[in-house]
């Protein structure tokens, strides 16, 4: 299926279930903690610079961030979480948020949980590790900041990773640089299978 990533336009910011798209269009998930890359990983994906604002001040913790790519696919954008400077309560409001749109599992065609290549996921990581394995759909793991790591440590650490996260074969580590561009095409290709997954079931 051709896809014109150049193609992208802001959709909407959901802060209710109510604001969720809820169209025949698929849907790929992107999360991941706050400073993985979430902003870079998707700018890259896309092939553009400012798309997604890199570096944004944490506060919008609460907003669900659409993008539509060539009419095609929704891009969403779930918040970043384990931000440390985040009251309770609005921590508490991003798991509801969260909790919501996995509750409705007809949303998801694909999922894209990002780490840091560089270490271990942590126990807010494995959490929504957690929610990618109940949910039942397909999902993929982006390991980012690829280019920070020496060489021996690409294998060891996405073995961690994978041990960590407890996925089974079927899921796939990516390794991955924002800034560099490796990876892209295998998630370009995740990404398109999970497309034309989503337009045979139809
Ligand atoms: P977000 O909070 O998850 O959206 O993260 P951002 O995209 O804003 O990135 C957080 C920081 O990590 C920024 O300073 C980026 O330049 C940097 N960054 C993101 N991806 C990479 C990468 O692949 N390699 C390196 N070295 N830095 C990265």
């Amino acid at each position: 299926m051709a896809l014109n990533l150049q193609n992208a336009q802001f959709v909407r910011s959901a802060v209710k279930p109510a604001d969720f798209p809820r169209d025949a269009l698929p849907q790929v998930v992107f999360s991941g903690r706050s400073n993985v890359g979430k902003s870079s990983v998707i700018n890259r994906l896309l092939g553009r610079k400012n798309f997604a604002r890199v570096g944004a001040a944490p506060g919008k913790t609460t907003h669900i961030n659409y993008f539509l790519i060539d009419e095609k696919l929704y891009l969403v954008d779930l918040p970043g979480y384990g931000y440390a400077k985040v009251s309770q309560a609005e921590r508490a409001r991003w798991g509801k948020l969260i909790e919501a749109w996995f509750a409705d599992t007809s949303l998801m065609t694909l999922g894209v949980m990002l780490v840091d290549a560089r270490h271990a996921p942590t126990a807010d990581d494995c959490t929504m590790g957690e929610w990618f394995k109940g949910c039942g759909k397909p999902f993929v793991v982006v390991a980012n900041k690829l280019d920070k790591l020496k060489k021996s440590e690409i294998e060891p650490n996405l073995a961690r990773i994978r041990e960590k996260l407890g996925l089974d074969e079927s899921v796939k580590v990516i390794p991955f640089s924002a800034e560099k561009g490796d990876g892209r095409e295998e998630l370009l290709k995740s990404v398109l299978a999970a497309m034309s997954g989503a337009g045979d079931q139809e």
